[in-house]
């Protein structure tokens, strides 16, 4: 619920989502689809503890996320990272490349100096950027550059799950390709499981095994993806209808 307390205590209050419950395994790709405004976003901030539910528990590795000491807390930031569609507001513009991507590394990891700036060329090169863009400030690359230095700080402490929020959907289609069969390759590798929040029924059909829909703060789906897959709640089926091209 947003609203009616702390800074939007003048605003009116507003219930977003309700007995919303989903959990991501080891080495699954969950798509979370949803109309605009159905909390898609919300879900992903809840599930990071950047916001906090009114009820209910998000539990990482079976242990709720608001009851950790400072050694869980660390492990759950390693665990879990996200990308999110708005990449300049998600890195410090006085920032360069290198030492973003670097920035979980020297929080969540015990590498050295050295061994931080070989994993950071190591991560440009997955992503498609150069070694020398880690001298570079974020306002002198393109939206697409920045949208991938924000994936490469996602893996770099090889974390187990990856939420998506849109994060590659201002990519070309070559790029997003690429991207993908980065994530692919670590799926397969490292057991990485991830959350796509999207509205691109071929990422779904080509990525995810199982895909969840929002509407009316609520989960009305939530089913393995198939070569095909259907819907059976309204609000879904109209919702995948639209996404078809
Ligand atoms: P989109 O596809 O457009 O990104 P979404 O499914 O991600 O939509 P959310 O961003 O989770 O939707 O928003 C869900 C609802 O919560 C919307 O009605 C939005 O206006 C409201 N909301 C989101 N963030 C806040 C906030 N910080 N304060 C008050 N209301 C908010
Ligand atoms: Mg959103």
């Amino acid at each position: 619920r947003y609203g009616g307390q702390g800074v939007f205590a003048k605003g009116p209050s507003k219930t977003v989502l309700r007995g919303v419950s989903l959990s991501v395994r080891d080495g699954e790709s969950v798509a979370l689809l949803g109309a605009s405004g159905s909390g898609k976003s919300t879900l992903a901030r809840l599930m990071l503890g950047l916001e906090r539910p009114d009820g209910g528990t998000v539990r990482c590795l079976g242990r709720p996320i608001d009851a950790m000491d400072a050694a869980g807390r660390r492990t759950f930031r390693r665990t879990v990272q996200a990308v999110f569609q708005d990449p300049l507001g998600a890195v410090n513009p006085r920032h360069r490349i290198g030492r973003i991507i670097a920035e979980p590394l020297r929080h969540l990891t015990g590498l050295d100096a050295r061994e931080r700036a070989a994993r950071v060329a190591e991560l440009l090169r997955l992503v498609g950027l150069a070694p020398e863009d880690a001298d570079r400030l974020p306002g002198s690359m393109s939206g697409g550059q920045v949208q991938r230095v924000c994936i490469a700080r996602a893996l770099a402490p090889e974390p187990r799950l990856i939420l998506l929020d849109e994060a590659v959907s201002n990519l070309d289609l070559v790029l997003q390709l690429q991207i993908l069969d980065l994530l692919a390759g670590l799926r397969d590798r490292l057991g990485t499981a991830f959350l796509f929040i999207t509205h691109d029924v071929r990422l779904v059909r080509r990525f995810c095994d199982r895909v969840a829909v929002l509407h009316d703060g609520g989960l009305v789906e939530d089913r393995p993806v198939g070569p095909s897959f259907a819907f059976d709640h309204p609000a879904a089926r109209a919702l995948l209808d639209a996404m078809l091209p």
